[in-house]
């Protein structure tokens, strides 16, 4: 076994330069693991930075040949353990592959290489007056991990998810071969199309080397709209109708009366809610507006406002812009506050948006009946992705309420995951409740990229690869 594993090093320091390979003893524990709470830390074989598209297809053709599992990681940000490695297995770094190579104005996009993060992508697109409006949580998340899990966030109610703004990659197959798909080009109807395929696959198809993503008008005007609500269904009756008005909100998240003292409280926020309004809360309502003249803002708002008021609101405020600046940072540090707060598992199921009021009924019932597991959560209410931070200790408790909260959300007609992505952390709950149809296909289709079973080891399916396929 020693003698293998001095071969596979040698083979990739032959790739990408010795410095660039570390072995499981010198491997940063942090590399273990993504942010998923409920997953558990695995140390990879070897951990290995190429520089360039050529080292990453090298890297994949020695693999290949030794039949070791490799896991790509962008920033570890993740939170399905997608990004986990597998035992004895490689990750794959996209940290040295780190530089904006083009901010083309002409055409609205950037051509970024993965290891690039959102908040590098935005200070260069800001630099042109530009924006790429993909903003999850987390500003640390990288081109290539966002790609991965089709990241969503908080902006895609008006801009849409990661897939709405990749118009072509360059990726290394299994194989080796390198891969190029779609281009600066804004529509394509030439053959099945490759790079929305690759979007959203976890690092199972394929890595991503290069992207082009499009680029919208940065818009300076912005205002936060903050509605605390007396019941969650006034909440989840009012999005759709919000939505139905063409204001066009940029964020319309939904934040529930534990998880908004949690927040508050954690960035030392006072939004200036009298207590008697505070007290008789259960939910409230954020919404953001931007537009282009301080003018339509000040419409948009005074609408937003009345709509609110008409659809049950018990006020509506306008904080100032450090306060609202600071609200909508701390909701998207509410996984922090929820993991600080000793949750045992996050989830992100989605539904239609006008099935969230029904889909609460089914969370609280499933939660009544769950031996005293607690349940909080904010959310994407724009696009029906409810985040539930889930407290229930007893793992085979919690398995049992997540397997009934998805089910439910099937049932309502949504999916396993919005957009943290299935990993290897919803993968049983994904494979039990995804159309057979489809699940037997995707195979097929993991089969056609990925003959050998290296990549991804663990992620969406059990692996067949004997070095890093183990669950
Ligand atoms: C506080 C917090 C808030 C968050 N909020 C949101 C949110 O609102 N919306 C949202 O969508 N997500 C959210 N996330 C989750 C996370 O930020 C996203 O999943 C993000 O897309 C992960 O990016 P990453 O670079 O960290 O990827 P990683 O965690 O490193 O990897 C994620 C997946 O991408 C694959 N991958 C990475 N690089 C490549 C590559 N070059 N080629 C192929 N595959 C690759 C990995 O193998 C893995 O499957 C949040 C996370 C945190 C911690």
């Amino acid at each position: 076994v020693e003698a293998i594993v001095a071969d596979l090093q040698a083979l990739l320091a032959a790739a990408v330069g010795a410095g660039h390979v570390l072995a499981a003893s010198g491997i940063p524990a942090d590399y273990g693991h993504d942010e998923a709470l409920d997953v558990a830390p695995v140390q990879p074989a070897f951990l290995v930075r190429p520089g360039s598209t050529a080292e990453v297809a090298a890297v994949l053709r020695v693999a290949s040949e030794q039949r070791v599992g490799v896991t790509a990681r962008g920033s570890g940000t993740g939170l399905a353990g997608a990004a986990r490695p597998g035992p004895g297995g490689v990750l794959v770094s996209f940290e040295r592959m780190n530089r904006v190579l083009e901010i083309d104005d002409a055409n609205n996009v950037a051509v970024v290489q993965p290891g690039v993060t959102l908040a590098e992508l935005d200070r260069a697109a800001a630099g042109q007056g530009l924006v790429y409006p993909v903003f999850p949580g987390e500003m640390t998340a990288s081109l290539g991990g966002t790609i991965a899990t089709n990241a969503g966030g908080m902006r895609a109610v008006k801009y849409g998810v990661t897939r709405n703004h990749v118009l072509g990659l360059e990726a290394v197959l299994a194989s080796g071969e390198v891969l190029r798909s779609g281009g600066k080009h804004v529509k394509v109807s030439s053959g099945y199309d490759l790079t929305q395929l690759l979007i959203g696959s976890e690092g199972t198809l394929a890595l991503v080397t290069e992207a082009v993503v499009r680029l919208y008008p940065r818009l300076s005007f912005q205002a936060t709209v903050l509605a605390p609500f007396a019941s969650l269904e006034q909440v989840t009756a009012a999005v759709p109708r919000i939505i139905a008005t063409g204001i066009g909100p940029l964020i319309c998240e939904y934040v529930d009366v534990l998880t908004m003292a949690a927040i508050t409280a954690d960035g030392d926020i006072d939004l200036g809610i009298p207590a008697g309004v505070r007290e008789s809360a259960i939910a409230y309502l954020v919404v953001m507006l931007e537009e282009r003249t301080q003018d339509r803002l000040d419409d948009g708002v005074a609408e937003l406002a009345d709509q609110l008021t008409r659809l049950g609101a018990a006020d509506v405020y306008v904080p100032a812009a450090p306060a609202a600046r600071r609200l909508v940072e701390a909701r998207e540090k509410a996984f922090w506050s929820a993991k600080g707060a000793g949750a045992h598992d996050i989830l992100d199921a989605v539904v239609p948006r006008a099935a969230m009021a029904a889909f609460f009924d089914d969370v609280t019932r499933a939660t009544a009946g769950s031996g005293g597991a607690l349940v909080a959560g904010c959310g994407h209410a724009g696009d029906g992705n409810v985040h539930l931070a889930v407290f229930q200790p007893d793992a085979a408790a919690r398995d049992r309420l997540l397997r009934e909260i998805f089910a439910a959300a099937a049932a309502r007609g949504g999916a396993v995951s919005g957009e943290h992505g299935i990993g290897v952390a919803k993968k049983q709950y994904f494979l039990e409740l995804a159309d057979p149809v489809a699940v037997a296909l995707m195979r097929r289709v993991k089969q056609a990229f990925d003959p050998r079973g290296i990549l991804g080891p663990g992620v969406l399916f059990d692996s067949p690869v004997a070095a890093g396929g183990t669950e």
